[in-house]
């Protein structure tokens, strides 16, 4: 059987050609991530269409997902790189030794302040001279141009969004985008800010909060109640905190999203080494399990797909450890989770999922759960209490589907036809089931639950759940 856990993979230059990204959609990835902070936006827009293009050919709901670089701190100076060596006394400001994005911050700035770039591989600490900011290296190296600088615990007033990511709403209100993903997020305002700029840019997709920083841990419960899913980006969580804090706050991140229902990525240095090596560490591999065992929604590669020498093996390796560990997650989610219950879908949600339970505690086999969804709210429940049995979700629009492609053992399809119609009838139901079979995703004799409401196009209605023995 097909993995439950989702793969979102990052394009970039080893795997945009149109072969390379129809093997990783076959090799498991469900999400493409466009990295705002790299490459032009053009090159972006063009990649999405072509992702976009191959779904379509391979007739695979694929999602797309752009990533802001928000309020994040980078590196802005006029040369490629500089040489930065043990006790130098670096000037820092606009047109100085160092500069940055935000400039305006440097004035926050206080003594001894700890400065870390290129994901904590330089640190610094700043001195002031004169009314002017120094920064004093306490690290040698080639520093580059464009990397993160991460200010633990840094709490300064600037923007939520710079020009670049505004260039990037425009692009994706051009096309196809499924998610977008907000870096650096702080508060819950940051989130609201700029769901009221996609609004403006008309770029209808669900946005996703990364938590990388101290204060958005500190804000968790309401940036969570704000956003449509969350990232637990664990690169520069690990930079802002002490590291052997990273693994702590995954768990307490996932399982907070969870609980609301919303979906959870877990990203960063999941497969790092096959950056180079065509074989993983027994520690990556025992990383990406144990994202399992947390019951994360989905996981993510970065330099691995879009920068590395091995990106479809890189999918295979976590496609396979995904679909073994998953399946030994015997957990009864209700125990764990402490679900809120409170309207009509998730009411029968959960009589679903308790179904499904009697039928596994007596050793009986139920095949995956058929739901028929219009604004995929009841997918979105269901998914949450992670059966260990695929949830084919039937939509009538790419829109739904598409941002279904996150959920955990969501397996989405757009169902159009039936648009014409007002009413769910049983004829829908065994056209689905004929669909899943030509498919080769049930076959005669399966168990199937059943999930739909009385009408099509009725939000929060889903009034039926019932067996249905495949014929
Ligand atoms: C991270 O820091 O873990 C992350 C996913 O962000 P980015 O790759 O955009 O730096």
């Amino acid at each position: 059987m097909d993995k439950l856990t989702k793969i979102v993979a990052t394009i970039g230059p080893s795997c945009d050609s149109p072969e390379m990204i129809e093997k990783l959609i076959l090799a498991g990835v469900n999400i493409f991530r466009f990295n705002f902070k790299h490459n032009i936006l053009e090159w972006h827009g063009d990649r999405i269409q072509r992702v976009n293009k191959i779904s379509e050919k391979l007739g695979v709901p694929v999602g797309t997902l752009i990533d802001l670089q928000g309020p994040e701190i980078r590196i802005n100076m006029s040369v490629d790189q500089i040489t930065v060596k043990e006790y130098d006394l670096l000037s820092f400001g606009e047109g100085q030794d160092l500069s940055i994005s935000h400039p305006q911050i440097i004035q926050h700035l206080t003594i001894g302040q700890k400065i870390l770039a290129d994901s904590g591989s330089f640190s610094f600490t700043v001195e002031k001279k004169d009314g002017k900011t120094y920064l004093r290296s306490q690290s040698s190296g080639i520093l580059k141009n464009k990397k993160a600088l991460n200010i633990p615990g840094a709490d300064f007033p600037f923007p939520v969004m710079v020009d670049r990511d505004f260039e990037g709403l425009k692009i994706a209100s051009l096309n196809e985008i499924d998610f977008v993903a907000l870096s650096f997020v702080r508060t819950a305002d940051d989130i609201r800010v700029v769901r009221s700029e996609m609004k403006k840019y008309k770029v209808n997709a669900r946005l996703i909060a990364k938590i990388e920083t101290e204060k958005s841990l500190k804000n968790l419960d309401e940036i969570i109640d704000v956003s449509d899913g969350i990232m637990v980006a664990r690169g520069d969580l690990g930079v802002e905190l002490p590291l052997e804090e990273v693994p702590y706050y995954q768990k307490i991140i996932i399982k907070k999203s969870i609980k609301k229902g919303i979906p959870v990525i877990t990203a960063t240095q999941m497969l790092e080494s096959m950056i180079e090596k065509p074989f993983p560490t027994r520690a990556e591999v025992s990383d990406i399990a144990n994202a399992t065992y947390d019951l994360t929604d989905a996981v993510m590669l970065s330099g691995e797909t879009a920068t590395g020498a091995h990106p479809v093996e890189a999918v295979k390796v976590m496609s396979k450890t995904l679909a073994f560990n998953e399946l030994k997650n015997m957990v009864d989610s209700r125990k764990r989770f402490d679900f809120q219950v409170a309207d009509q879908n998730a009411t029968l949600c959960d009589a679903a999922y308790g179904l499904y339970l009697a039928y596994r505690n007596q050793n009986k086999k139920i095949a995956g759960f058929l739901a028929f969804t219009h604004a995929g709210n009841t997918v979105r429940l269901l998914s949450r209490y992670r059966p260990l049995v695929p949830i084919f979700a039937f939509d009538p629009t790419d829109t739904i589907s598409d941002s279904l492609t996150i959920q955990y053992g969501v397996i989405p399809f757009s169902f159009k036809s039936s648009l014409k119609k007002t009413e769910v009838e049983k004829e829908d139901i065994l056209r689905a089931v004929a669909f899943l079979k030509k498919k080769s995703l049930t076959k005669k004799g399966d168990i199937l639950i059943v999930l739909h409401g009385e009408y099509w196009a009725a939000e929060g209605k889903t009034s039926t759940v019932k067996i249905l023995k495949v014929e």
